[in-house]
């Protein structure tokens, strides 16, 4: 491949030594694509589906894939746009890998991706990354395609994706136990919002890949610092409890004309490490302790971010 046009903002020659497993291969097949343009040339593909009709209005598959596993369909895509490169295609339930085969098969990997929303994937997920100690990416949209979000992580980051959403954790271990599911349902999303919120976690994608390279790409995530989550409007009509968090966050008043949708935020952790995450303790050895005994050992900049966890609830 011919880097010309991107090798001032993206590190050519230290993107393609690193190793991307993604887990997903429907909406994010076009996310996987424009990685592959941009220099990723090693796949992990995890995904148990075979692309079906009703994928061909969102997936970025064709008819002439009906039928074939999508990680074959998304295998030959990338192969079709780099032919150098090497992809490992994994037709499974990503869920129901124990943790010593996770350290065999991807045990070097450099970026998780978690495209789905499974919150079942999302939290194996998470324990995936504290596990291998891996840089890892979760893209979720929110229902109807109103809205979504992407979270990041990285070694050095205090909050994992637990920490960062354990009031999701507790509404769904709550919902578990009722038999309800609170995955949002995908119907109403279109590729539109799908690659919406995909072109800024492929941004984050090229950062956590290239993080400190002297570029714009390299510098991306230490500019975020611990601004983890994401999240993003969509449709004019997103809301969480009925409150435009987006607006309220970015301080705009109800007279402001210009708002309208397509804004992101970036926020830090929103109980500031002040709850008990299971995955930190298994994983990380991080011991928590009550913040009135003094416990929480670092600071971050404390925000109201009641909201992040409410979604999942609300949809
Ligand atoms: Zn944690």
């Amino acid at each position: 491949m011919q880097f010309a046009r991107i090798e001032n903002v993206i590190d050519i020659p230290a993107i393609q030594t690193k190793v991307v497993t993604i887990v997903g291969a429907g909406g994010s097949a076009p996310l996987i694509e424009n990685l592959t343009r941009s220099g990723v040339q090693h796949w992990k593909l995890i995904d148990p589906d075979m692309i079906e009709n009703v994928n061909i209005s969102r997936q970025g598959h064709s008819p002439a894939d009906i039928g074939i596993e999508k990680v074959e369909a998304v295998a030959n895509k990338i192969r079709a746009i780099n032919p150098g490169a090497t992809v490992e295609c994994y037709p499974i339930d990503f869920t129901s890998l124990s943790d010593d085969e996770i350290r065999e098969v991807f045990g070097d990997t450099d970026l998780f991706i978690f495209a789905t929303d499974s919150f079942a994937a999302q939290s194996r997920g998470n324990e995936v990354a504290l596990l291998l100690n891996t840089s890892a990416t979760w893209i979720g949209l929110y229902a109807g395609g109103l809205g979504g979000e992407v979270v990041f992580w990285h070694p050095e980051l205090e909050c994992c994706f637990q920490c960062l959403c354990s009031g999701r954790y507790k509404a769904q271990a709550k919902a578990k136990n009722e038999n309800r599911s609170l995955d949002p349902p995908s119907d109403g999303a279109t590729i539109f919002d799908i690659q919406l919120l995909d072109s800024i976690a492929g941004h984050l994608c090229l950062g956590l890949l290239t993080r400190g390279s002297d570029n714009r790409f390299g510098k991306l995530i230490d500019q975020l610092g611990d601004r983890q989550f994401i999240q993003v409007s969509i449709s004019p009509d997103f809301l969480v409890n009925d409150n435009d968090v987006i607006r309220k966050h970015l301080g705009i008043d109800e007279n402001c004309l210009s708002y309208f949708a397509w804004n992101a935020i970036a926020l830090s952790d929103p109980d500031q490490g002040n709850e008990y995450c299971p995955d930190c303790e298994k994983y990380r050895g991080i011991k928590f302790l009550p913040p009135f005994l003094g416990a929480t050992s670092f600071l971050r900049g404390r925000t109201d971010q009641s909201h992040v966890d409410q979604t999942v609830e609300s949809t």
